[in-house]
């Protein structure tokens, strides 16, 4: 096959030998079509059900990554696609300067999911572009521009999401400069030096240490009064990285002195993928401004910013404006809809707590017993599995991560592990469909387990 694939890049144009009921031939085809600027498993996925996707040549899959962690209530879910179904009959669009029906309801919906901490939304389609309205909503409610984020934040790939996205050089490279004033500031897992204890990042002097740090480089490096501080309550790409809760509650101390907003990137922990409906709630604090994106939609492309009525009306009243083609289409609504409908009527948040919770302590189970198993992060179905070279020092085993995953896809799991840089090397995400079920859970159990078991000692030290 990879002979085919070389072949396919030189000559681009023709028609492809293979026949067109194998993962083969499209492969081939998408060599020559798309851009390939992003790593791609040589599969051709046909249709899903639930928690479970099949490919052009019927071979089964239980799709640990839900789609692209948005498929949040299962592929093709009955309600979801006739909700969808009957509002393509009736709308798909409408000019922004119009509100239909099916949009206020869904943000009215949305609204009564934040235990009315957040009744205003603004809505639009992708998590980069939740994360520039927050930027543009913050800035002209401040009337600031400076912007401070964290090493490890993944936000997007337009402008200013990429510009406040904490991957360094792996993210940079190529791109030329990023918007002006932003300025990254570490957390506990980043402020831990090579050498100190595995678990530093927990301890409260080292916390403490690290709040102490970011306030001096507040100062040292900004006028100290940013616009914003935007958080990634659980550092998903970086490596499911939950924030600890003190670090959090800082950083809302700190912009609260400081005047800054805080704004909470919940395109990954919101809307019910931590078995809560917002991620904030399991942090214990309240932000100024939340993204979401990726779960919201169900698979649609729909994200919102989520504010208060007050930070809302005062935003618009000192200059805040924002539109879009697609702010609010009757389509992506129905779709939303549908998805927080779904997840009320069949007590979708609990079935995420209760299997999430089996998952991760018969996961850790598995890890403890294998020599390169780490440890378990992160909470509900947004799930972390770490392989490391040693127990003891727990330092990275990428080696040990791509093979794994490959035996993992050769069994029929789909893990949210790929090869790009700015992923962590040796932390594969599970992120089910929030409909999984138990059984599915022992199955998915049973290929870790004999994954674990095929790459053995791989990357050991
Ligand atoms: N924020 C977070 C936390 C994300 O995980 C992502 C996507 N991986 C984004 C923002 C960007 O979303 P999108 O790809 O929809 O622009």
């Amino acid at each position: 096959m990879v002979e085919s694939l070389e072949r396919a890049r030189i000559d681009a144009p023709g028609r492809s030998n293979l026949a067109p009921d194998t993962n083969d031939y499209w492969v081939e085809l998408d060599r020559r079509h798309r851009i390939q600027s992003r790593h791609t498993h040589p599969i051709c996925l046909t249709r899903g059900e639930g928690a479970w996707l099949w490919d052009v040549a019927n071979n089964k899959y239980l799709d640990f990554e839900s789609g692209q962690i948005c498929a949040s209530v299962g592929h093709s879910n009955p309600t979801y696609v006739a909700a969808v179904k009957e509002q393509l009959d009736k709308l798909v669009q409408t000019g922004s300067c119009y509100i239909d029906a099916t949009q206020v309801r869904f943000q009215e919906k949305l609204a009564s999911t934040t235990g009315g901490h957040f009744q205003q939304s603004f809505l639009a389609c992708s998590g980069s572009e939740s994360n520039e309205a927050a930027l543009r909503l913050a800035k002209s409610y401040t009337g600031r521009s400076e912007v401070v984020s964290f090493m490890g934040n993944y936000h997007g790939h337009t402008f200013g999401a990429w510009s406040i996205t904490g991957f360094g050089d792996k993210a940079r490279a190529g791109f030329g400069p990023p918007m002006p004033g932003v300025t990254f500031l570490p957390t506990p897992y980043d402020y831990v030096m090579p050498g100190e204890p595995r678990y530093a990042y927990r301890d409260e002097s080292v916390i403490a240490a690290c709040v102490r740090f970011c306030e001096k480089m507040l100062d040292a490096t900004t006028s100290g009064k940013p616009a914003a501080i935007v958080v990634e309550l659980l550092q998903s790409a970086a490596g499911v990285r939950p924030l600890p809760i003190p670090f959090v509650q800082a950083i809302r101390r700190i912009c609260d002195e400081r005047g800054a907003l805080m704004i909470a990137d919940e395109a990954q922990t919101g809307l019910g993928r931590l078995g809560s409906w917002w991620g904030f709630e399991k942090f214990e604090v309240v932000p100024d401004i939340v993204t979401a994106s990726k779960t919201l939609g169900g698979g649609a492309p729909l994200s919102a910013i989520l504010v208060s009525s007050r930070l809302g009306q005062e935003a618009v009243l000192r200059g805040y404006r924002q539109s879009s083609s697609h702010t609010g289409d009757p389509l992506l609504c129905a779709a939303g809809l549908a998805t927080i409908e779904i997840i009320e009527n069949k007590d979708l948040l609990r079935n995420v707590r209760t299997v999430g919770g089996y998952l991760k302590e018969e996961l850790q189970k598995l890890c403890d017993a294998s020599p390169i198993g780490g440890e378990m992060r992160g909470e509900g179905f947004l799930l972390g599995l770490e392989l490391v070279r040693s127990k003891q020092s727990g330092q990275p085993n990428g080696e040990a991560t791509q093979l794994f995953t490959d035996e993992c896809r050769k069994r029929g799991l789909l893990t949210g592990w790929w090869p790009v840089p700015y992923l962590a090397a040796n932390v594969v995400r599970l992120m089910p469909a929030y409909t999984l079920t138990m059984a599915e859970a022992q199955e998915a159990l049973s290929i870790v387990e004999a994954s674990l078991k095929a790459v053995g000692r791989t990357g050991a030290v």
